[in-house]
């Protein structure tokens, strides 16, 4: 019989995907971003299954299962296995406590859309398991082996914004987080009478893991170049605008044009926290269209279907700013609507998008939401 019949969960978790308002690519440079987990989420069912170290992972329609030993946990060729692997990997490097357990996944977070279903997945399962098996992990340890699951299982050298978001993140607030200092501030949020509409591309161009990985390691050369002149510069947080002038005939347009985006970006996220602070959303518009446009042309991780939906709501008032969110080359498109414009604004993308790509786009919107949390526990 599959474990799946007449499952009952000893613990239900539920692990959301976030949105980042701004601050693209600017965690893994040190910086600053602003996201905030959403409704949309994980939910896994967890039971302890009484053996010393069997377990079975249902989701995306089948069963997998392991041996909960480290000496016999190592990478799969499939993909997903690869962020519970990887989890499981930084789970039993730390604590001898985990034994057999059974759980089940479902998701209403769209996959592969830049709203970090990946975190989501694995802040999630390691939230439950150190609750199931009393581990005694802080929210900070379960991002962190998160965050490292995803390096060495996965292979994306990603910062640490989208596991923070997940874990950390408050209904109705924003996380203004520095990612060098880990220093974050919950800022209340209201947008009234706008709301914060995600308009998914559904294109997920398969450049955006190796891209990532350029991008970043396009950075660090910045960096090296910048630390000949300035060598208190450790990262692009460090530099200014006036320092990379000043080195810019070292480099070439490429690393130019990399750093100069990141050092732009980290500004227009402590702008746009203020600017929200201030009730100022006019403002705060302006600096998603300005930091999808530096996305676009400088640090080139967008792709046509983002700038089309970027470009139409422009010709909207009722628009006051958007932005691809995420890694990139596709993915969703946050969009600042006037709350009587949205079914209009939303009929109206949607046949442009169609008629230009033939892709039916799918809009919902989103709500500053809490990080992770249980939902059920006997
Ligand atoms: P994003 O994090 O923006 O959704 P990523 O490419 O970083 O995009 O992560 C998507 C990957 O995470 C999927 O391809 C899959 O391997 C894994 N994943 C996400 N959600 C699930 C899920 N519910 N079950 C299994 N694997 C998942
Ligand atoms: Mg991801």
């Amino acid at each position: 019989m599959s474990f799946l019949e007449n499952f009952l969960p000893e613990l239900i978790v539920e692990s959301p995907g976030r949105i980042n308002l701004i601050g693209e690519h600017t965690d893994y440079n040190f910086g600053y971003v602003l996201p905030t987990a959403i409704e949309k989420r994980v939910t896994f069912r967890f039971r302890k299954n009484n053996s010393l170290n069997q377990c079975h992972i249902y989701s995306l329609g089948y069963t997998i299962g392991f041996d909960l030993r480290l000496d016999r946990i190592s990478k799969s060729e499939v993909e997903w296995e690869n962020y519970i692997l990887g989890v499981l990997n930084e789970l039993l490097k730390r604590t001898d406590k985990l034994r057999g357990f059974d759980c089940i996944i479902e998701s209403k977070l769209p996959i592969g859309s830049g709203l970090s279903s990946s975190a989501a997945l694995e802040c999630g399962l390691a939230f439950g398991l150190n609750k199931l098996f009393d581990l005694g992990l802080s929210k900070m340890d379960i991002i962190r082996l998160s965050q490292l699951a995803e390096h060495t299982f996965v292979g994306t050298q990603c910062g640490i914004m989208d596991q923070f978001a997940s874990v950390m993140s408050q209904k109705g607030h924003v996380l203004l987080l520095d990612c060098k200092s880990l220093e974050h501030t919950q800022i209340p949020i209201s947008i009234a009478p706008y709301k914060m509409i995600m308009l998914n591309t559904k294109v997920s161009h398969n450049l955006a893991s190796s891209e990532y990985n350029t991008r970043k390691i396009e950075c660090e050369e910045g960096v090296q170049i910048v630390q000949q002149k300035f060598p208190e510069v450790m990262s692009l947080r460090d530099a200014t605008r006036s320092m990379l002038e000043q080195c810019g005939a070292e480099m070439s347009q490429t690393i130019y044009n990399r750093c100069s985006f990141i050092i732009s970006e980290n500004d227009r996220v402590l702008s746009a926290a203020k600017a929200l602070q201030d009730n100022n959303l006019k403002l705060f518009g302006e600096l998603l269209y300005q930091a999808h446009t530096g996305i676009s042309e400088l640090y080139e991780v967008s792709c046509p279907e983002s700038d089309f939906l970027v470009d139409f709501s422009k010709e909207y008032d009722t628009v006051l700013g958007a932005r691809q969110v995420g890694g990139g080359f596709g993915g969703c498109v946050l969009n600042i609507v006037h709350k009587d414009a949205v079914d209009q604004y939303i009929k109206e993308a949607t046949k442009a998008y169609k008629d230009a790509f033939g892709i039916s786009l799918e809009a919902f919107e989103v709500r500053p939401s809490s990080g992770t949390y249980i939902s059920h526990e006997i």
